[in-house]
């Protein structure tokens, strides 16, 4: 079997780890965790990092914190992540979709302009696949509406956009470390800025705004979104070789790309923009057949024990916000098509080689037969 994902923990995980054994020092109270936000928020040029349970939660501490709420609309890009919508609809607020460009999959500064009204408040950026959303006119635009941007660079661990760090944009931007991301902490998340009373306001709320004088009486609601001591250790020892882990994904990457460039029935990730190099969170592609959905490629590509998932399923075509009353019949093209004919295949880092060859040869046998 080549599953999906495989994390790779062979560098100081394990001894970080049994330091939190030896000392007793498992909750949150530890001190990898500060080590791990300070550590992790300089790597992307933010002065301070707020670590919390997981990606998903990193972006309901954002928009609580910005006090995006009833009456505000926030952009968002339809072919993304269920979590991105529902910070923001659990927070009172409508999320308002724009398409994905059918090249980059990532939204675009010219679809979000669109879509911006006098109730639009913020954007949430989402960096797609490995790709990041081009900035600059982004943030000129954010910046000509006085909006708010959230930049939810869960899949961009080190990746840059025109040199910057993904993770430096905006107000606010926030990590997952889920076992998929470029770096772990088994589950993980963490929201990052420059502003230290917006800071101040994500470690309230992911520690149900206790306060310091009255600890058990409480002016807001929180959530107890706090990462352990033993998460963080992990965290910090991936940090540690982050660099090899990009550079290793770029090198996956680019040997998918070679073997599999001739297959004209596949539309593959671009290898860069004028903005940035991709850094492959996943190796996705899009089959340009319209008769042909990925679900059919990847049960074959099952039977022969390799690891598949689908891409996004728009946020527009979710049964869930449909029963909200949410997006009924808005249609946007490229997420549609995308949806229907995007998989990717293993891309995981502890991915070898030789079964990235096993995965482009048997995918290649099947795109011949069908
Ligand atoms: C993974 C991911 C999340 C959610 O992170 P979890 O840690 O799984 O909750 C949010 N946004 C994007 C873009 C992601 O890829």
């Amino acid at each position: 079997m080549i599953p999906v994902n495989e994390p790779l923990l062979n560098g100081k995980e394990a001894e970080y780890l049994k330091e939190c054994i030896d000392t007793g020092w498992i909750s949150s109270e530890g001190p990898f965790v500060k080590q791990f936000e300070s550590t992790f928020a300089k790597q992307v040029n933010r002065e301070h990092g707020v670590a919390v349970t997981n990606g998903t939660a990193a972006l309901e501490v954002a928009i609580a914190a910005l006090e995006i709420g009833e009456g505000d609309e926030v952009i968002i890009p339809t072919f993304t992540i269920i979590s991105c919508a529902a910070a923001v609809v659990r927070a009172g607020a409508k999320p308002v979709l724009v398409d994905a460009d059918a090249i980059t999959w990532n939204m675009t500064a010219e679809a979000v302009e669109e879509k911006i009204t006098p109730r639009t408040k913020a954007i949430m950026v989402v960096h797609i696949f490995g790709l990041p959303v081009e900035m600059k006119p982004m943030l000129a635009l954010a910046a000509k509406h006085g909006l708010k941007i959230i930049e939810d660079a869960a899949q961009m661990h080190g990746q840059t956009c025109d040199g910057m760090p993904c993770g430096s944009f905006g107000d606010i931007s926030t990590f997952s470390f889920y076992p998929n991301k470029h770096i772990t902490t088994g589950e993980g998340g963490m929201v990052v800025t420059n502003d230290e009373a917006l800071a101040e306001r994500c470690k309230s709320l992911r520690n149900l705004c206790f306060q310091n004088e009255k600890r058990f009486y409480h002016e807001e609601l929180g959530w107890n979104y706090r990462m352990t001591n033993m998460q963080a250790a992990l965290g910090l020892a991936q940090l540690e070789q982050l660099e090899d882990f990009v550079n290793k994904k770029r090198q996956m990457g680019k040997q998918y790309s070679e073997l599999l460039e001739n297959v004209d029935e596949l539309q593959l990730p671009l290898s860069s923009t004028s903005y940035a190099n991709n850094i492959y969170w996943v190796f996705g592609m899009v089959l340009k057949d319209l008769s042909v959905e990925a679900s059919h490629i990847q049960q074959e590509l099952g039977k022969h024990k390799i690891g598949t998932r689908p891409f996004f399923w728009p946020m527009h075509e979710q049964p869930v916000f449909h029963k909200m009353g949410l997006f009924i019949d808005e249609s946007y093209p490229v997420a549609e098509n995308i949806a229907r004919r995007g998989f990717y295949v293993p891309s995981g880092m502890a991915l070898q080689a030789n079964q990235i060859e096993e995965v482009a040869s048997t995918l290649k046998e099947i795109i011949a037969k069908l």
